[in-house]
């Protein structure tokens, strides 16, 4: 078995995250791709709010539902404490007993190589896949057997997302409607202000 882990704090999670995703799958050939949702985000400490674990894995459950090949991850929320990837690869090799792990980051993250958490073990349990867009390769660390995906940058990042809430943006399209109707559903980013019908979510 062929396993992807694409971490992240998805908050909230994004067309962004479900193309990188299901591209890396076909791309790589992996039997799923396990979005793993961080459950304290300790690189996000003292900048902002971060919804909660619970509310962020419902969210990406409500993304990846019928999509093939995709999985939500909670080792780390059950787990508790803050997210280290490393521990989620060993909780993965036991899950996935003799499964090749693959870990997915994006651009972003994967020009934040410098700060990572116990690199060189991520790159012995791992081949560290990074998706960034054509023309700029990013060259990782010489420790890590890596594999580079090209996929066009949806310049949609959660960030962006959250702001849209408080100004009243479209978000349409940029986050599936079915996250939409959780977000609506839990009042979550201020959206108790708004009706189901302004965020563009289907009342289930
Ligand atoms: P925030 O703006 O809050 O940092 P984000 O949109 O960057 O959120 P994260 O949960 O921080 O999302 O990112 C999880 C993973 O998804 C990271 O590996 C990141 O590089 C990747 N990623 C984020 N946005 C995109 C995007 N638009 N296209 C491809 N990959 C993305
Ligand atoms: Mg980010």
């Amino acid at each position: 078995m062929r396993v992807g882990l694409f971490g992240g704090t998805f908050d909230p999670p994004h067309l962004g995250h479900l193309v990188t995703a299901v591209n890396v799958r076909h791309v790589l050939k992996l039997d799923i791709v396990v979005l793993m949702v961080a459950n304290d985000p300790w690189q996000k400490h003292g900048t902002r709010e971060v919804a909660s674990a619970v509310d962020r894995l419902a969210m990406v459950e409500a993304a990846i539902k019928g999509v093939d090949g995709l999985v939500a991850g909670d080792d780390e929320i059950s787990r508790g404490g803050p997210s280290f990837t490393a521990d989620t690869l060993i909780a993965m090799g036991n899950r996935y007993v003799d499964a090749e792990l693959f870990t997915i980051v994006g651009d972003d993250a994967a020009a934040t190589f410098g700060t990572w958490q116990r690199a060189r073990e991520i790159a012995k349990l791992s081949t560290l896949v990074v998706v960034d867009r054509p023309g700029s390769p990013l060259v990782p660390p010489s420790e890590f057997k890596w594999n580079r995906v090209e996929a066009p940058r949806l310049e949609v990042s959660s960030t962006d997302l959250r702001q849209r809430f408080v100004d009243g943006r479209p978000l349409d399209y940029l986050v599936a409607s079915e996250v939409l109707s959780v977000i609506s559903e839990r009042g979550l980013y201020g959206a108790e202000k708004y009706s189901v019908e302004k965020l563009g979510a289907k009342k289930s």
